[in-house]
């Protein structure tokens, strides 16, 4: 006879397999969620030594608190962006902007903003603890070998009692499930990007030096994670997951800490 222990096992182990759902290889790299570890997607996710995401823990060496005013996010308004279906992803491209960190030094480091996706559910996560859905801002600045990510992550829940959906997010993934299929685009309408970025900013953020969660996993990013929290309308997620399935990567646990960049 099965011990309650053993059944409680089989259960949470057939709950494991049937969340992470196989999703097709993404161009690029092969990306596939079966091993949400990533170990298994070759080069840097495999062998990298500072990959996200990661556990964001109290107290954890490496992870810093950045206050609100040592960092500006300087998003604009646009009256329509695109969005796309990169495989497990849905990217929104179009709205412009900046990341930028103040030093002690008084310089500032300046990142460009490329495009931002989604993640379902969330890929970090705060003392083991997941959100539905993460949003990823991606800033950059320089090309090829000397390419420098900022990224700017925000965990996201469906809505409910007074909590507010963020306009930006819904309006992003408004028209999600005409995009089902790989490659297929639609325009959104306009999204208040600044008023999003003001939200952000509310909170101070946390910060860690980390990588791309999806391969080819490269490192050299610098990962900030905000702690506000947004909201979609219980309906955006629902279309969110049913379009991207699963396509979190686990926190990374067998990496060294994560070690801080200098201010
Ligand atoms: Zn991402």
């Amino acid at each position: 006879m099965l011990s309650k222990t053993l059944l409680a096992f089989l259960a949470i182990s057939a709950q494991h397999v049937l969340s992470h759902a196989i999703i097709s290889p993404r161009a690029g790299g092969p990306i596939d969620y079966s091993d949400p570890s990533g170990k298994s997607w070759g080069g840097l996710c495999a062998t990298g030594q500072h990959q996200s995401p990661i556990d964001l823990a109290k107290g954890m060496d490496g992870v810093l608190d950045v206050e609100r005013n040592a960092i500006t996010l300087k998003w604009e308004d646009v009256n329509s962006a695109s969005i796309e279906n990169h495989g497990p992803a849905i990217y929104v491209k179009g709205p412009k902007g900046s990341l930028s960190i103040k030093k002690k030094s008084g310089d500032a480091l300046t990142w460009a903003l490329d495009s931002f996706h989604f993640h379902t559910p969330s890929e970090h996560s705060f003392d083991g603890k997941k959100s539905e859905m993460e949003v990823h801002f991606v800033h950059q600045t320089g090309s090829g070998k000397d390419v420098s990510r900022a990224v700017m992550g925000v965990l996201i829940d469906a809505a409910s009692g007074s909590q507010k959906p963020n306009q930006v997010l819904d309006m992003a993934l408004e028209k999600a499930l005409l995009v089902k299929k790989m490659h297929q685009t639609e325009k959104t309408g306009a999204l208040k990007m600044a008023e999003l970025a003001a939200t952000i900013q509310a909170q101070a953020s946390l910060t860690y030096e980390g990588s791309l969660t999806t391969h080819p996993c490269d490192e050299n990013v610098r990962f900030f994670i905000s702690k506000t929290k947004l909201y979609v309308k219980p309906e955006t997620l629902k279309n969110a997951k049913e379009v991207m399935k699963y396509n979190a990567r686990d926190p990374t646990t067998w990496t060294p800490k994560p070690y801080s960049f200098e201010f």
